[in-house]
């Protein structure tokens, strides 16, 4: 290794605090320092390449430094890199608020920009409660939303949220939220029957509607499938059924389409699948196309007109942030639309994830695996031990060590509890979708003869 790469490997050790990592042993296992990238690949500093077969966390849309991205970041670049939207505006920002009302849902006509999906989940919280605030309701401030969701990471969001884990840690900092069950739970209980596991579904929300609905200002749902918690995707009609309940019981629908928009669920949007018009929308990661931190949350037309008054009346919605509406970030986005509308990316992906999930059944019947998990372009594939059928314990890292080999077989995956995700680009080609497989199933097998 150059002498370059062991300092920075050590100074990355010594000084870099890495997200959701156990510092303790970060290092020990040769993690790539990443330098460059050109298209679905990435390249270290050591010279080695991998497919990004994550979609570097499920963002990276069009590949990376796509020339009309690069373009557009770089003529905003020669104008100005940022200034504020408070008491001013920016032609990015105001053209990407228009193209974003026209390309989500009819209902949604006004967007609220911030940095990450967290915060954009965090905002649709606060405009909910300010919504029933507004209106002289202020009891209605409990929150609705599933067992496993996430919704990111900041206080607002993991009070919404459904890991375990995180509510024995920060439990005690968290507001009131009342948990469903996941929907894909049910499903498997139902057989498999997708009506009966939305009716059951159904109760539950029903039932929590006519005890809570008085108290509760939203029910938060992620865009058709459950990501982090596994890639666990509802049965269809979950999202439109929710829809219909809530708005008759007087409780907001959030839809947090962080994950699931921007074509990861094959349209644009989640929600076009079963014409659902929320009252509010988060969306993130991939609307720079995976190349700037923005994030944004669509408001519907009552929502908004619930913040107008005189002024001097203080009902205007009190959030912002230094950098809310970047510049770059808001003209790459809409350059990320714009490719969208002039490409044929939206109409060749249906056959690509028909394609992509038929190869994932192969795993079904592989003695190291069990049935894969998906949903549009993302999926979930367990590793199982092919001894017991069981899946590895947690300790022993067995998940991390198949995506280490299949990292020096040229693709780059990630663990995610007892399975291996896939989330390519949207632009990944069929061949490069067969690669993958192929790189993962043989990991897989040779991870598990050992
Ligand atoms: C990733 C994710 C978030 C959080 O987005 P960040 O940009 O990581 O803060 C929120 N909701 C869903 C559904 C996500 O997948």
């Amino acid at each position: 290794m150059n002498q370059e790469a062991s300092v920075l490997q050590e100074w990355d050790r010594r000084h870099f605090w890495h997200p959701f990592t156990q510092m303790a042993c970060w290092g020990d296992d040769d993690p790539w320092i990443i330098s460059h990238a050109e298209g679905h690949y990435l390249y270290d500093i050591r010279g080695r390449r991998a497919l990004d077969a994550i979609a570097s966390l499920w963002c990276n849309v069009h590949g990376h430094r796509h020339p009309r991205l690069d373009a557009a970041l770089q003529e905003q670049l020669a104008r100005v890199a940022h200034t504020t939207v408070l008491g001013a505006s920016h032609p990015p920002g105001i053209l990407l608020a228009r193209a974003l009302s026209r390309r989500t849902p009819e209902c949604l006509q006004h967007v609220f920009f911030s940095e990450d999906g967290a915060e954009a989940v965090e905002i649709a919280i606060k405009m909910a409660v300010q919504y029933w605030y507004n209106q002289g309701q202020p009891e209605k401030c409990l929150f609705l939303t599933l067992e496993d969701a996430y919704h990111g990471d900041t206080v607002g969001a993991t009070s919404v949220g459904g890991f375990p884990l995180f509510h024995g840690v920060y439990g005690r900092l968290h507001f009131a939220a009342k948990h469903l069950p996941s929907p894909w739970k049910l499903y498997q209980e139902a057989a498999e029957d997708g009506s009966a596991a939305v009716s059951r579904w159904m109760d539950f929300l029903e039932s929590a509607l006519r005890s809570e609905g008085h108290r509760c200002a939203a029910l938060i749902l992620e865009g058709g499938v459950q990501g982090a918690a596994g890639i666990l995707p509802y049965p269809p009609g979950i999202l439109a059924g929710a829809a219909e309940l809530c708005r008759h019981h007087g409780v907001l629908l959030i839809v947090d389409e962080v994950a699931s928009g921007f074509g990861r669920s094959g349209r644009l949007f989640a929600c076009e699948e079963e014409n659902v018009q929320p009252d509010l929308m988060a969306l993130g990661k991939g609307i720079t196309g995976g190349y700037l931190p923005l994030a944004a949350t669509l408001a519907s037309e009552e929502i908004f007109q619930a913040f107008l008054a005189p002024f001097g009346e203080a009902r205007q919605f009190y959030y912002g942030h230094t950098y809310t509406a970047n510049p770059l970030a808001c003209a790459v986005a809409l350059e990320n639309l714009a490719i969208f509308d002039s490409t044929e990316l939206l109409d060749i992906l249906p056959g690509k994830i028909r394609h992509f999930h038929e190869r994932l059944l192969q795993f079904s019947s592989l003695p190291f695996s069990s049935r894969p998990r998906f949903f549009g372009l993302m999926a979930a594939v367990p590793l199982r031990d092919p001894h017991t059928g069981a899946a590895y314990p947690y300790g022993e890292r067995k998940e991390y060590q198949v995506c280490r080999r299949a990292r020096d077989a040229g693709v780059y995956l990630r663990p995610l509890g007892d399975s291996i995700v896939i989330v390519p680009p949207l632009s990944v080609t069929v061949c490069e979708i067969d690669l993958i497989l192929e790189v993962l199933r043989s990991a897989m097998a040779e991870e598990t003869q050992r």
